[in-house]
């Protein structure tokens, strides 16, 4: 069944706060839209959990940077709604700019020493962005739990890392990357990717689980790792290495040697695409 698309703060608060009247919890999943299986696997997981489910589609403005690519973010509505409607979804929420940012808001989250890596440092102000959205999301939909995607591996743990901080009521649950049958982790950017490129990106996460192999294999120097790592991502045609790191699961900082829970992240421009993926080394 098709599920009703709102676009006001109003309408979503009237809606949930006749699930909450009927002591019905609610799931959430935020989204920018462009919605493929790995979304789907969010809002299936978040419908085993409660039966009233919101999606929020919205391209987040405050999240990308002057030169990245928010202008020609992919939106299609009407799939992202059959594919919500398909996986069990309750509500869809796509808000305008305006109605999510009215003029003179001046109040933003501050990340902290979580989003000075990886992507927040390729990104600055990007995490700012995110948390504020999320933030503001959870406010207007009130959520008990909330679903993310382990491919965005740094934002699940700063939102994880907020709610604690800052005491919101919100379950923060994060589901297992959804692949391509060849490896590659679904993402809205992928349809950006040419045939050629579409063909090289399998590698990253080829790439990833041969750094897996050696630390499973004893390796704990993490030099040694990124540096093996490095050579085979640089030998991908095409490609362009953002950053490619190996650091701790809870702090993000990069570790010398692995003695604690590690993840390996990485960031590559496939063309002028940019492909985030990461895999957790064994713990
Ligand atoms: P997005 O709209 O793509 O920025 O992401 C919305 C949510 O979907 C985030 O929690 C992402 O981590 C999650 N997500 C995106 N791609 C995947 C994937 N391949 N597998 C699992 N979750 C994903």
């Amino acid at each position: 069944m098709l599920p009703p698309v709102v676009t006001t703060i109003a309408e979503v608060r009237a809606a949930v706060g006749a699930a909450r009247a009927a002591r019905q919890p609610i799931s959430f999943v935020p989204t920018m839209g462009a919605l493929h299986e790995g979304h789907a696997a969010l809002v299936r997981a978040a419908k085993a959990r409660t039966a009233v489910v919101v999606v929020s589609v919205f391209v987040n403005p405050t999240q990308f940077g002057p030169k990245e690519d928010f202008a020609k973010y992919p939106r299609t509505l009407d799939a992202d709604r059959a594919l919500c409607g398909d996986a069990g979804a309750s509500l869809i929420f796509a808000p305008s700019v305006a109605e999510m940012y009215p003029e003179n808001s001046f109040t933003s989250v501050e990340v902290g020493t979580l989003g000075d890596h990886l992507c927040g440092a390729a990104r600055p102000g990007h995490f700012r962005g995110v948390c504020t959205v999320v933030l503001k999301l959870f406010n207007i939909v009130g959520p008990a739990v909330a679903h993310f995607g382990a491919k965005d591996f740094q934002q699940a743990r700063i939102i994880g890392q907020m709610v604690r901080d800052l005491n919101v009521p919100v379950d923060v649950r994060v589901e297992p990357t959804v692949r391509e049958p060849d490896g590659l982790a679904l993402s809205s950017r992928n349809r950006s990717l040419s045939s050629t490129e579409r063909a090289a990106a399998p590698a990253i996460y080829r790439a990833l689980r041969a750094v897996r192999a050696r630390a499973l294999a004893g390796e704990v120097d993490a030099a040694r790792l990124e540096g093996a790592l490095h050579a085979e991502l640089s030998a991908i045609p095409g490609a362009r290495i953002d950053y490619a790191r190996v650091v701790d699961a809870e702090t993000l900082q990069p570790r010398a040697r692995l003695d604690r829970p590690a993840v390996v992240a990485v960031a590559v421009f496939v063309g002028t695409t940019r492909l985030i993926d990461n895999i957790r080394l064994a713990d």
